[in-house]
């Protein structure tokens, strides 16, 4: 990974890694992404925690959906991790195929 734009520590477990890019996950109805640095993820989560800081006043945090992610269940308009889990079940097709 590239060091020369720090990633803040805060970011570290809202930014995710996927085969189309990295996501910056939102507590927001949609994720940004995908990316193609995390540094770029990183930058485009400041921007949206400023936009939406004082506009959402949820608990604060983590957004608590880090596991076990139901991509069928999920409603969000654009999902790093609907697109994580997607991703993970093609390749189990492909490996059991
Ligand atoms: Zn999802």
């Amino acid at each position: 990974m590239r060091t020369d734009t720090p990633i803040p520590s805060k970011h570290q477990g809202r930014l995710i890694h996927t085969l189309y890019g990295w996501y910056a996950l939102t507590r927001e109805q949609s994720d940004l992404g995908p990316f193609d640095t995390p540094e770029k993820a990183s930058r485009a989560l400041n921007g949206h925690i400023k936009v939406f800081k004082g506009l959402n006043s949820r608990l604060p945090g983590q957004p608590g959906r880090m596991h076990l992610h139901d991509a069928a269940q999920c409603s969000r308009t654009n999902c790093g991790l609907c697109v994580e889990a997607r991703i993970v079940e093609q390749s189990l097709m492909v490996a059991t195929s």
